[in-house]
This record gives structure tokens, C-alpha cells and sequence, in this order.
């Protein structure tokens, strides 16, 4: 009998535990027998690590991990993923977007011969600001990075066992689940999932977090921008040369004119913005380098509902 894990990370989600809880029970409990819930929490900072505690004295098969602070989503989930023993492992998020009830769908297409089955949610339930904001950052990233992300796949998915073996011995610092998923390949599928407005709590994500996030996610998955800073610096360069031509032939026609001292000094600075901005993106990329140098443990466990887990 196949065993199924599911791995929720939870941040300031208390008011929909409860219902979550029910949801997932009722679900679970017709698909299959043998089953695991973790709820990883994610230092919230309301009481959603004591309801968890209570979930996990009901029924012994909902875990409770907690982490040291805010880790973030992805760390959260890899806490999860470390920690569970299920022999397919369906990640979702907890604030019931992605809904319990589709867990079937998932499993049932997984078990067709899919070892990632990726729930596509054909209609976002995001605001505006956030679905255009959103649409815009794939489309740079798969710009920049070469891969082709289907912007509508989140984190709802399921995963099989060897997926999962293979995807705890990526390390790194920067963590984009979706797209390291995605690149250790195997049969992958999607189907259609209802994405359901956020109906308690809100959404962590501010619009300067979603753009760090964005951020640590292109610089993570792709050099683009080093070879198009190098491009920058060619094509610059270039100009440089013709435009030093074009000075030099016009003082040999026309003699020497008044010396140049605005086109100078323009120059000068668009040269030096120029380097700053790579320069600066040299620093980001070898700082991104220093935090994967380091070694670091991805997440710290405070505490635990049962079990001794293990850490990092
Ligand atoms: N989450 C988390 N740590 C964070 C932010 C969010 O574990 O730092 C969880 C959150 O509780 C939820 C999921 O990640 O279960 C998705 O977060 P959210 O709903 O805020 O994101 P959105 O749906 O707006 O993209
Ligand atoms: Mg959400």
C-alpha cells in the first residue's frame, strides 16, 4: 500500500488551520490508508504552531515541524521534504488556494506513470498587481534564463519517491523548487487544478519581497545577465571607437573646432553608469557565490510535534 506524504508550509496561517485540517482529513481518508501531513511552520509569529500542536494530539498523522525564524516558502518546504517518508509527496501551500480536494486528481495521474504530476491553475485568483507583476517576471526570466516555466504552476504538485531522493541532495542556497524539479527532469505531466481566492489570512508576499525573490530567482538559474553585461560593454565600446573616429576625421578636414566639453563630460557619465551597473552585478552574482560557499544548514528546526527529525 503506497504511502503518501504531504508537505504544507505554514507563515501567520492560523486562521485557516482548521478548516484546512478538516479539508485534508476528509480527502485523505477516501484516497488512501496509509498517510502523513507535515505542517512545516515557518516562524509565524501568531498562535499557528500551538494549533498545529493541537492537530498533531488529535491525530498522530499530522506532524508539526517548527523552524528557528522565517526561513521562507521554499525552506519551509525543504524541511518537509527532509523529514517525510512517503512514497509519493504532494507539496502544497496551506492557505487553501490550492485545494485539498484535488490531491486525487494529482495522485491519480501520478500513479498513471508520472513521477511529477504539477497542478496548472488555469485562472489565478491573485490581484491584478500581482497576476500582471507576475506574467512579467516569467517572461523575463524565461527570457533569461532559457527555460520555459509555465507561469500558471505553482507549488501544488506530487512528487514520487526517487524524484524526492534525488531533489534532498540538491543543497543550494537559492532554492526555487519549481525550477529544480524541472531540470532533474523524469516523466512530468500537468493537469488543470481551480485556483481559490484566499478566503482567511493574507498574502505574506509584499510587492519589494516579491522582488527580491525575483531576483534571487533569476541571478540563481541563469549568467545571462553576466554575457549581457559583456555584450553592453562591447557595444559601448564600439560606439566609443566610431564616435573617435568621426572626432579625429573632422579635425583633420575642419581643423581643430572649441573642445568638446559637454559631449566629454556626458560621456564620462553614461560610461561610468555603465560600469557601476556591471559592477554591481558582478558583486550580486559573487555574493550569491559567498552564501553557497558557506554551506550553511537551509533552515534550523526549533521544535517538533513527535518524532526526532532530522535537521537541515
Ligand atoms: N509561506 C511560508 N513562508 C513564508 C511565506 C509564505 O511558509 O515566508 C507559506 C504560506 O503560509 C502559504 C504558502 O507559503 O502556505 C504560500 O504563501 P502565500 O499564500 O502568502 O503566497 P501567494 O499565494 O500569495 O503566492
Ligand atoms: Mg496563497
Amino acid at each position: 500500500m503506497a504511502r503518501l506524504s504531504v508537505i504544507i508550509p505554514l507563515y501567520n496561517e492560523s486562521t485557516v488551520i482548521p478548516e484546512l485540517f478538516q479539508r485534508l482529513k476528509n480527502v485523505l481518508d477516501t484516497v488512501v490508508q496509509n498517510y502523513e501531513v507535515i505542517f512545516v511552520d515557518d516562524g509565524s509569529v501568531d498562535d499557528t504552531w500551538s494549533r498545529v500542536r493541537q492537530l498533531a494530539d488529535i491525530d498522530a498523522r499530522f506532524l508539526g515541524l517548527r523552524l528557528s525564524r522565517n526561513f521562507g516558502q521554499h525552506y519551509a518546504i525543504t524541511a518537509g521534504l527532509d523529514n517525510c517518508d512517503g512514497d509519493w509527496v504532494v507539496i502544497m501551500d496551506g492557505d487553501l488556494q490550492d485545494q485539498p480536494e484535488d490531491i486525487p486528481l494529482l495522485f491519480s495521474k501520478a500513479k498513471e506513470g508520472f513521477d511529477v504530476v504539477l497542478a496548472r491553475r488555469e485562472h489565478r485568483s491573485h490581484g491584478l498587481f500581482k497576476r500582471i507583476s507576475s506574467r512579467l517576471f516569467w517572461l523575463v526570466f524565461n527570457y533569461l534564463t532559457g527555460m520555459d516555466y509555465d507561469e500558471r504552476v505553482g507549488n501544488f504538485r506530487i512528487i514520487s519517491r526517487r524524484v524526492l531522493e534525488n531533489l534532498k541532495v540538491m543543497r543550494e542556497q537559492l532554492r526555487f523548487l519549481g525550477g529544480m524539479v524541472s531540470w532533474l527532469g523524469f516523466p512530468q505531466t500537468t493537469v488543470s487544478v481551480r485556483h481559490a481566492p484566499r478566503t482567511s489570512g493574507k498574502t505574506s508576499y509584499t510587492p519589494a519581497r516579491l522582488w527580491r525573490l525575483a531576483q534571487e530567482i533569476v541571478i540563481a538559474w541563469s549568467d545571462r545577465p553576466l554575457r549581457l553585461a559583456v555584450r553592453l560593454g562591447f557595444a559601448v565600446t564600439g560606439i566609443a571607437l566610431i564616435y573617435g573616429a568621426y572626432i579625429v576625421v573632422k579635425a583633420l578636414v575642419r581643423g581643430v573646432p572649441v573642445p568638446g566639453w559637454s559631449s566629454l563630460i556626458v560621456s564620462l557619465y553614461f560610461l561610468f553608469g555603465v560600469t557601476f551597473v556591471i559592477l554591481g552585478l558582478i558583486g550580486t552574482y559573487l555574493g550569491r557565490t559567498f552564501a553557497e560557499v558557506k554551506r550553511r544548514p537551509l533552515y534550523v528546526i526549533m521544535e517538533t510535534t513527535s518524532r526526532s527529525c532530522r535537521q537541515s
